[in-house]
């Protein structure tokens, strides 16, 4: 049985620059003048700014090792469910930094950035392909904004037919920002709860769908990581009344080159590249959402759109029923190159494998994990699995302790207390980029942590402890946050 990491004791603290070093030395040597000394002039005269005296070796080693305070994707297992935090290959990184992409300046004229405006005409259309829609529009920066670039787009659309609604259907496996999302464009969200299973019942949605209500935000595969088995059912309920289908495909990683999207009754769907497509996101951002949608939506897309006139490829802001512009210039072009990048190296065939193999292992680990962590709906998932702390509740553990105590074996924390459908939930998403191996220690390491919290709860509580920093009070942080170190 492998075993999870061991910490190695070389976890160095760092003080401030300020508080290293010694008056006088200096990260460099100056050659003997040759000149005679002068007095400096009034204007610099003084004490000047307080920086620290330190040797370039002490810069070095300061910043090499606050460069090891980071965790991420490269350094270990990432299983942030609901985040897709797989392995970026750097090839991806290197392509971006070509000079013709990233000295180019968005306000050149057409006829300079044809390289550029052909990779996005072809992403555009290697995504729509991908999710058998009709158009994508790239603009949107993240799988949120691509939301609401979706909701503006059912809202135009109904508006141009002069069909007024207020509503919109969200499940409870939904992802938490579609009622945002909705509530920004002005719709109502109106909960329908998904059955035994963890999927939408059709009777459930018949119930709620009616003529004051614009559509349904369902995100597929779900928040709970299943297939949301009855999508076209559902949709064409929603149709029937007029209604159009959002499908939130941010997981489209589970699904590439299995299931079409467009075929399932979707109207429109948006994206995350920096999920599916491999651009390294997390802090924050950069990412990109694009927005893929039906025929009938596309003249709502947001402008400029890429063209192709007169052999040459432009932005056009000549739509006149578009919903305007999101982004400034075309959106996060670095993410975009990233992706086309990815999906031309990985081909249609790669893409495939990627979708099954991140389902594997999702289903490798959830059969592992069952043994000793609640599973609520024990049935083949997704790319990603739905634990509960239900089976630690007698030794009060919690999940937040679980999670906590899988810092000192080495691993990042899964998502917990979401999707909000499970009592304590522990979203675990593995990825197809994680080795048997690794799954293997992270699967012995919460053996550990659940054994501890039968014979030894008072350690989960006070966990983490072989990290930098022992437990946060996440409160007061959050009420009194101290920025200054
Ligand atoms: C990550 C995620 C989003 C939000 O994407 P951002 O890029 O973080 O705005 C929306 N829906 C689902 C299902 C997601 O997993």
């Amino acid at each position: 049985m492998s075993k999870p990491l061991a910490p190695t004791g070389l976890n160095l603290d760092e003080p401030l620059l300020w508080e290293m070093g010694n008056p006088g030395r200096t990260a460099f040597s100056m050659p003997r003048h040759d000149v005679p000394s002068a007095p400096l002039h009034d204007d610099f005269a003084g004490d000047g700014p307080d920086f620290p005296d330190l040797s370039e070796m002490g810069v070095i080693r300061h910043y090499t090792r606050l460069s090891q305070w980071n965790f991420g994707v490269d350094t270990g297992m990432y299983p942030l469910g609901s985040c897709t935090m797989k392995y970026n290959p750097k090839i991806n990184e290197k392509v971006t930094q070509l000079r013709g992409f990233a000295a180019l300046h968005p306000m050149l004229p057409a006829v300079m950035t044809q390289g550029a405006l052909q990779l996005m005409a072809e992403l555009e259309r290697f995504l729509a392909e991908i999710t058998a829609m009709d158009a994508v529009s790239l603009q949107p920066s993240a799988g949120a904004q691509g939301e609401l670039a979706g909701m503006l787009l059912i809202h135009a659309y109904l508006g141009s037919r002069n069909i007024k609604r207020n509503k919109i259907i969200i499940p409870d496996t939904a992802h938490g920002t579609n009622p945002a999302s909705a509530a920004l464009c002005g719709y109502r969200p109106v909960r329908v709860a998904s059955g035994e299973k963890g999927i939408l019942i059709p009777d459930a949605v018949s119930r709620v769908m009616d003529e004051d209500t614009a559509g349904i935000m369902i995100t597929n595969p779900n928040t709970l990581g299943l297939f949301e088995e009855n999508i076209k059912e559902i949709a064409r309920i929603i149709h029937d009344k007029g209604g159009q289908v959002y499908c939130d495909g941010a997981n489209m990683n589970a699904v590439m080159g299995m299931v079409h999207m467009g075929n399932s009754g979707v109207d429109v769907l948006h994206l995350n590249l920096h999920k599916t497509f491999s651009a390294p996101h997390g802090g924050g951002g950069p990412g990109a959402g694009p927005v893929c949608v039906a025929n009938h939506l596309a003249p709502f897309l947001p402008t400029p759109r890429i063209i192709l006139k007169d052999g040459l490829y432009q932005l056009s802001e000549d739509f006149p029923q578009s919903v305007g512009r999101l982004h400034s210039f075309v959106g996060n072009f670095g993410v975009m190159i990233k992706a086309y990048a990815y999906i031309l190296s990985m081909g249609a065939e790669g893409l495939k494998k990627a979708s099954q193999l991140a389902v594997l292992n999702a289903n490798y680990l959830k059969e592992k994990l069952k043994t000793f962590l609640h599973l609520p709906y024990d049935r083949p998932c997704m790319h990603e699995c739905v634990f509960s702390d239900k089976f630690q509740r007698d030794q009060k553990i919690t999940t937040l302790d679980m999670a906590k105590r899988l810092m000192d074996f080495g691993f990042h924390p899964p998502t917990i207390y979401f999707p909000l459908v499970v009592d304590g939930a522990i979203m675990i998403e593995p990825t197809e980029t994680e080795s048997l191996e690794e799954i293997d220690r992270f699967v012995e390491a919460f053996r550990i942590v659940t054994r501890e919290a039968l014979e030894s709860p008072d350690l989960l509580r006070g966990a983490p402890k072989r990290c930098r920093v022992e437990r946060l009070d996440e409160t007061l942080a959050a009420r009194r946050p101290c920025l200054m170190g």
